[in-house]
């Protein structure tokens, strides 16, 4: 009886509104730039060789039980073995506190619930533009949202100067979500020199850097060099904290694996910190599935199959890179009086085209193609196939 007369309809998810958009057109033209996710030069979701060898050693009895702490452990070590680097002084001394989580998402939900237990008050700054579920993760986990500048609409490229005085005029000692690779939606990363400044800063105004690694592997098709951003922190000294999914580098978005890591100033307080994220997700959801990470954990632990992973990881990274040249060749033969660099200037999954409003309903409208409002394109949807199609209609919208 009237227990939910006042509950309003939630506002939609931008993304799912685009996926709806496309579902319902029936043109046999239809693309949809709107998803997050790697598709092939055919458009098609991929399971990896790696995921499917792993999936193959690891079938059997394990997996009506719960997690074993064995497995549990192998998987953190080796997760934050990828971010941090085999020889670092944090694995050397064991100053991680580390935790499997429900993919890159969990592991921001479980880090926003820690802040908000152990830093009550204390703001996060999100980047301006950023992926739009950092702001409803942090809000609805009741951490104060900022923001600070990143993008510059003008040059398409990252407002240095502006993002370096947001970082001196926040409050002392605030919590930073920063993208060290593949920026979403903007695929644009600082340089080293310029991360080497922000960590700078960093330090002088005591701020905590809180990286979201959604997309190692998919910058640069190279573990090591995607993961440079978080190594000139630690060089630095920082305590940091880093959310690390493997729905995109592993292609294994619905199994939701990820990992939560918080350094601490030695593996004492590593093991203390760790306690208290482990009572946290218990009261949440007791413990992720087990299969994903199985999957996860063999096949980081198992030379061959990382190898494996590694030139498949280049194999997607190089394909998105090679869709961005392709796009902006495109669109010089067809003398389009715009400046398209930045197509190729960017990296990752994401291409900030800077189409506006009216163009982009109006490629929905006569071309069918589908993307976010913001004018972010996932490149994974750009294929052979369609990139004359695409650019000739973004060429049309936009002339
Ligand atoms: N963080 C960023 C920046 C993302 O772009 C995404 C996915 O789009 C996520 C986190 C969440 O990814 P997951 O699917 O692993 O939860």
């Amino acid at each position: 009886l009237g227990w939910f007369d006042h509950v309003k309809p939630a506002p939609k998810d931008p993304i799912i509104g685009v996926t709806e958009a496309f579902l319902a057109d029936p043109s046999p033209n239809k693309i949809n730039l709107g998803v997050g996710a790697y598709r092939d030069d055919e458009g098609k979701p991929v399971v990896l060789q790696c995921v499917r060898d792993a999936e193959s050693k690891i079938t059997g009895s394990e997996f009506l039980e719960s997690i074993s702490a064995g497995v549990s452990s192998r998987f953190v070590e080796e997760s934050v073995e990828l971010i941090y680097g085999k020889n670092s002084d944090v694995m050397k001394e064991r100053r991680f506190a580390g935790l499997q989580a429900l993919s890159g998402t969990g592991a921001c939900r479980l880090f926003a619930e820690f802040q908000r237990h152990f830093h009550h008050d204390v703001p996060i700054f999100l980047p301006d533009p950023t992926w739009s579920n950092h702001h409803n993760i942090w809000r609805d986990a009741q951490v104060p949202v900022r923001t600070y500048r990143y993008y510059h609409h003008d040059s398409k490229g990252l407002n240095f100067g502006a993002f370096m005085d947001d970082i001196k005029n926040a409050p002392e000692g605030s919590f930073f979500l920063l993208h060290p690779c593949a920026h979403n939606p903007t695929g644009i990363d600082p340089t080293d020199e310029q991360w080497r400044e922000i960590s700078n800063q960093f330090m002088v105004n005591h701020h905590f850097p809180f990286f979201d690694m959604a997309y190692q592997g998919f910058a640069s098709g190279d573990l090591e060099k995607d993961a440079k951003a978080i190594r000139i922190f630690l060089e630095d000294g920082h305590i940091i904290g880093c959310a690390q999914s493997f729905a995109k580098n592993m292609g294994l978005y619905g199994h939701r694996v990820g990992c939560l890591s918080v350094l601490a100033k030695d593996q004492k307080q590593a093991m203390i910190v760790r306690s208290q994220l482990q009572r946290l997700a218990r009261a949440m959801y007791s413990s992720p599935p087990i299969h994903g990470v199985l999957l996860v954990s063999t096949i980081l632990s198992d030379p061959l199959l990382k190898a494996e992973w590694i030139e498949e990881l280049k194999v997607m990274a190089d394909r998105i890179r090679s869709m961005r040249a392709s796009l902006f060749d495109h669109l010089e033969k067809l003398n389009s009086p715009h400046n398209w660099d930045h197509i190729v200037k960017q990296v990752g999954m994401f291409c900030y085209s800077g189409l506006n409003y009216e163009q982009i309903d109006q490629l929905a409208r006569d071309f069918h193609i589908y993307m976010t409002r913001d004018g972010r394109i996932s490149m994974a949807g750009v294929t052979t196939r369609n990139v004359s199609y695409l650019a000739e209609a973004m060429h049309q919208v936009s002339s």
